[in-house]
């Protein structure tokens, strides 16, 4: 794994946070995303190597709402970039982790992404994940 690529935090509405993250963090988002397939709204900020991406959920169910309802707003996962996503999956499961789908899906900021279970890795989510090649 290279480095924290980005930390990802849910929160109800991206109205309400990304104003007060622009005042944490000092700096402006610098992009919104939605990604449909996971019914969730993004946001993303810079700070140094790392970015911060809120989350938001886009319909009831998702797994950004289901989430809030059960623990409310706070840190939902760390996200570890890969300079290749099928060679650490290969490793992570052969070291007994669990992979939440088995294989890569796209996500937000032309990545694409995988999530180890909270289950096998101490109750965080870590999401794995790599730029797409255009
Ligand atoms: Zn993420």
């Amino acid at each position: 794994m290279l480095k924290v690529e980005h930390i990802g935090i849910a929160v109800k509405s991206l109205a309400v946070s990304v104003p007060l993250f622009e005042k944490l963090l000092n700096t402006p988002c610098y992009k919104t995303e939605e990604v449909a397939t996971e019914g969730v709204a993004t946001a993303f900020f810079r700070q140094g190597e790392t970015k911060i991406e809120l989350l938001q959920a886009l319909e009831a169910g998702s797994t950004i709402a289901k989430f809030l309802d059960r623990k409310g707003e706070g840190v939902h996962h760390i996200a570890f970039e890969v300079d290749d996503i099928y060679a650490e999956m290969r490793r992570l499961e052969a070291e007994g982790f669990t992979l939440v789908h088995p294989e890569p899906r796209p996500g937000a900021d032309n990545k694409q992404v995988c999530f180890l279970h909270p289950k096998s890795t101490n109750g965080i989510l870590i999401e794995l994940t790599q730029e797409r090649k255009a």
